[in-house]
């Protein structure tokens, strides 16, 4: 076996940029509470006042629509605590209009399917709409299920396990249609695709720092001005009120810079992560019979490389790719560990032996084309030994 380690699970997680990396140790000792109105509160506060604006520019949203956060679940949280509160009356919240009915997709991240699940157990209607077999949204099912008790519509604008990306625009246009809220899970699409919350028309987006190779433990959550708010964590005045807690000053500094970074280089990322992408493809379907891409064949992350080897078992591949050097993913990181097949793949249809069998690639910066291609040597001969020897009962 060779030494080299090979990561392409950069839909996991990312390393830190070295920029980010260097302005986060260079930030160790601003020690001022951000909330404080000395001199080392405000030059903590000018920070990450700064990291908002950085963030803002990226989404093309404006500094002050930006709230800070712990990541993409808690962002996520949020909106639909936020929904929930609404929809109850709670909090003296009003109660918008008796809208009551919350819209997702099979096929969105755990957290926000639980958080819709956790809606469902309170007594809220729930509609999750399905997925194609590319995992693209239905939109008659879409349709079918708007109306004017929607009170928020929650789809992901690109997956995490197939990188397919949604048409969030028209979706939103739907869905403002009927008068509903609109939340998009963009953890995915930052940094990899444009995204611009005002092209979108949505009036929460989701982001998250360590999957755009700034920290981990740090997020952002956009709401349009106007957009109602209620904080997960109560406690103190910080962000407006809307997010309790000292500021973690250092993190979101980080994520400024991975925001600035992921906008100013996100051409040269397209074109090296799908160029990348492509001869990974290529390779695999050339040296491999009888495998199949999962995923929207265009509309799709291009980072982001789906792909099922029915008659061998995705865990078994894991465990050999990984003795090989080689560290990638079955699918979702947060349903690793469990032996269900994934949701994202029972979504698109692929049926139990297609799903257990599926491996995710996601490459990044540090992917090189040597790296691809020892992928595609070094993995033929696993999924042969794997097939040969299969336990997996046929769905
Ligand atoms: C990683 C991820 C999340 C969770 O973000 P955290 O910052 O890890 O909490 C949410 N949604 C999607 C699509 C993700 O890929």
């Amino acid at each position: 076996m060779k030494e080299r380690q090979i990561y392409v699970d950069y839909n996991a997680t990312t390393p830190l940029k070295d920029e980010v990396k260097a302005a986060m140790i260079s930030d160790l000792d601003i020690y001022g509470n951000a909330s404080s109105m000395h001199a080392a509160g405000r030059c903590a506060r000018a920070r990450v006042e700064e990291a908002r604006a950085a963030v803002g520019r990226l989404v093309g949203a404006p500094a002050g629509s930006i709230i800070f956060s712990s990541g993409g679940s808690e962002s996520n949280n949020t909106v639909f605590h936020t929904a929930r509160q609404l929809a109850s009356g709670a909090d003296g919240s009003p109660l918008k209009e008796g809208r009551r009915k919350f819209v997702v997709t099979t096929a969105e991240h755990p957290c926000v399917l639980n958080s819709a699940e956790f809606a469902k157990k309170l007594g809220f209607s729930v509609d999750f709409i399905p997925v194609d077999e590319y995992g693209k949204v239905k939109i008659d099912a879409l349709k079918a299920v708007l109306s004017a008790e929607t009170l928020l519509v929650s789809i992901m604008m690109a997956n995490n396990e197939i990188g397919t990306v949604q048409d969030i625009k028209e979706i939103s246009r739907l869905v403002k249609g009927v008068g509903a809220f609109m939340h998009t899970d963009a953890v995915q699409a930052v940094g990899k695709i444009p995204v611009n919350v005002e092209d979108l028309g949505v009036d929460y987006m989701t982001m998250s720092a360590h999957k755009i190779y700034g920290p981990k433990g740090v997020g952002a959550l956009y709401v349009k001005k106007g957009a109602p708010l209620f904080p997960l964590i109560n406690g103190g005045h910080q962000e407006d009120g809307l997010r309790a807690g000292t500021y973690n000053n250092v993190g979101i500094l980080g994520l400024g810079v991975a925001a600035d970074l992921a906008a100013k280089d996100l051409d040269e990322y397209q074109r090296r992560t799908s160029q990348l992408r492509t001869r990974l493809m290529s390779g695999l379907q050339a040296n491999i019979p009888n495998i199949k891409v999962n995923g929207h064949p265009v509309d799709v992350l291009p980072n982001t490389l789906n792909v099922s080897f029915p008659g061998a078992e995705g865990e078994a591949i894991l465990l050999s790719m990984d003795i090989a050097g080689i560290q990638a993913s079955t699918g979702s990181a947060c349903a690793s560990g469990s032996l269900e097949p994934s949701h994202v793949l029972m979504a698109i249809g692929a049926g139990a032996e297609m799903a257990h069998g599926s491996i995710r690639f996601s490459l990044g910066w540090g992917t090189s084309e040597e790296d691809v291609d020892y992928i595609i040597e070094t993995l033929p001969p696993i999924i042969k030994r794997l097939r040969s020897m299969s336990t997996v009962v046929a769905a």
